[in-house]
């Protein structure tokens, strides 16, 4: 038997493929192929970067489908079942709204691989795959190491992506993570963890944990585990992290280079109203006390930022990118607040009639990437796509990447950290202008298209 494990790009620009310059391994496939028992074939096509080979003969071809890739997902799924090959669907898209994946796919994975994937493969062997496999979240990878050998020759970035935990305690209302794993952090076992990364040979880790201090005590034992192993290491976390020393002392010490910390807004009336607790925990003083702690440890921050709360102005907006250049963050995500489906956000938007697009942005023909997608409270949604656009522009031109960087107390702390930033800057301010305004999917841009001669 074989499987066809399919990471479906995002879209298309004017006249070619989008390649991601920051392309990743897809760590998900890697852990499914480790799921998968030894006598069956898998193998990958990475549509971010190669052209899938549909001859291929396969039995199985399993796609992972995220909001920004559901386009894309269903015309590949497509083009699969028109060969007669049977095709399933899970990844965050097919549990946030199931009812919409499972018309694009003959069997539909509703949560994590971990506890069911045995069982597609084993009804795919036997031809009687169930129209809808639903499992409950629980701690990753139990006695399974990631398959790397299926990323071999694909060309990702020297990274090894892993994950120690999955989901967070917080419940931020925009948050698809949160309503995923309905407010719950769940730990993978340490042990599994070191021994995958002692299976491997790289010494950059980027753990895509979606926040791996949501559990202090747990993230210290972790930490103590990779003392010994000399990595250096990145991933996701609040910065709540800031009130406990100990756990600063000990992500220094594990090697850990920063983290991606999701500032949201510098305005505490949006925090508040998105409910994002994690930054508020022990007051809230426009960041400067933790951010005062994060440089005496000497780590780098990769700042994100969501715009478009009902708080925001484009003045906000503008003051956003200030504080982030002048904070020296390695990198900054200005994200435009996206409604995710089925989440608390996506059903306020929704009762209050601001949704754009039909609702469903992601499947919109004339839907652009890093577009507005409702109506922000406080400006139009053309004028909150341009203030964002100018935000990631003012914070990736040159002077601001020379200016960041000549930071002694983070970016310039060692040579190595030095030329991290210097490598991976570049290549983000790269990819921020190429991904602005790119269509998703890569067919049936035709209404988009007279539209845009229209605007013309
Ligand atoms: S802290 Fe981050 S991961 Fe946790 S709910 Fe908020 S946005 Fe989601």
């Amino acid at each position: 038997m074989k499987i066809t494990l399919i990471k479906p790009n995002i879209g298309r620009l004017a006249h070619s493929l989008y390649v991601d310059e920051g392309r990743m391994e897809p760590l998900q496939l890697g852990v499914i192929a480790g799921l998968t028992p030894p006598d069956v074939e898998v193998v990958l096509f990475d549509d971010r970067m190669e052209t899938i080979d549909y001859d291929d003969p396969t039995d199985l071809a399993a796609i992972t489908v995220e909001t920004y890739t559901a386009r894309r997902a269903y015309e590949i799924a497509a083009v699969f079942q028109e060969r007669g090959v049977p095709v399933v669907m899970g990844g965050m898209h097919a549990t946030l709204i199931p009812d919409e994946v499972r018309q694009h796919c003959d069997a539909l994975f509703i949560g994590d691989a971990e506890l069911m994937w045995h069982e597609v493969v084993e009804d795919a062997r036997r031809g009687k795959l169930k129209k809808e496999y639903r499992a409950r979240p629980g701690r990753p990878q139990p006695g399974t190491l990631t398959r790397r050998d299926i990323f071999k020759g694909k060309g990702y970035l020297p990274v090894s992506l892993m994950q120690f935990s999955r989901g967070c305690r917080f419940a931020c209302h925009f948050c698809a993570i949160s309503v995923f794993f309905n407010k719950t952090h769940f730990i993978r076992d340490v042990k599994e963890v070191v021994k995958e990364i002692e299976s491997q040979e790289r010494k950059l880790v980027f753990f895509v944990d979606d926040n791996i201090l949501s559990n202090h005590e747990a993230a210290k034992i972790l930490c103590r585990e990779l003392i010994p192993l000399k990595i250096r290491w990145i991933s996701q976390a609040s910065i709540d992290m800031t009130q406990d020393r100990e756990l600063m002392r000990l992500l220094v010490k594990s090697g850990c280079l920063g983290n991606v910390i999701g500032f949201e807004s510098i305005d505490p009336d949006n925090l508040r109203s998105m409910k994002k607790s994690s930054n508020f925990i022990g007051g809230f003083d426009d960041y400067r006390t933790p951010l005062k702690i994060i440089r005496e440890y000497g780590l780098q921050t990769w700042a994100a930022f969501t715009l478009g709360h009902d708080h925001d102005t484009l003045e906000s907006v503008k003051a956003t990118a200030r504080f982030a250049i002048e904070n020296k963050f390695c990198f900054g995500a200005f994200n435009i607040l996206m409604p995710y489906p089925n989440t608390p956000l996506y059903g306020k938007l929704e009762r209050e009639g601001r949704l754009l697009y039909d609702g469903k942005w992601w499947l919109h023909p004339e839907y652009r990437f890093n577009y507005c997608a409702f109506r922000p409270a406080r400006m139009s949604p053309a004028e909150l796509t341009s203030a964002c656009f100018r935000a990631r522009r003012d914070f990736n031109s040159l002077g601001s990447i020379i200016s960041r960087g000549l930071d002694p107390a983070t970016n310039m702390r060692s040579l190595y950290r030095f030329l991290f930033y210097m490598t991976y800057n570049p290549l983000y301010r790269k990819e921020t202008f190429k991904k602005q305004g790119m269509r998703f999917g890569l067919s049936n841009h035709r209404a988009a298209e007279r539209m845009d001669l229209l605007n013309v």
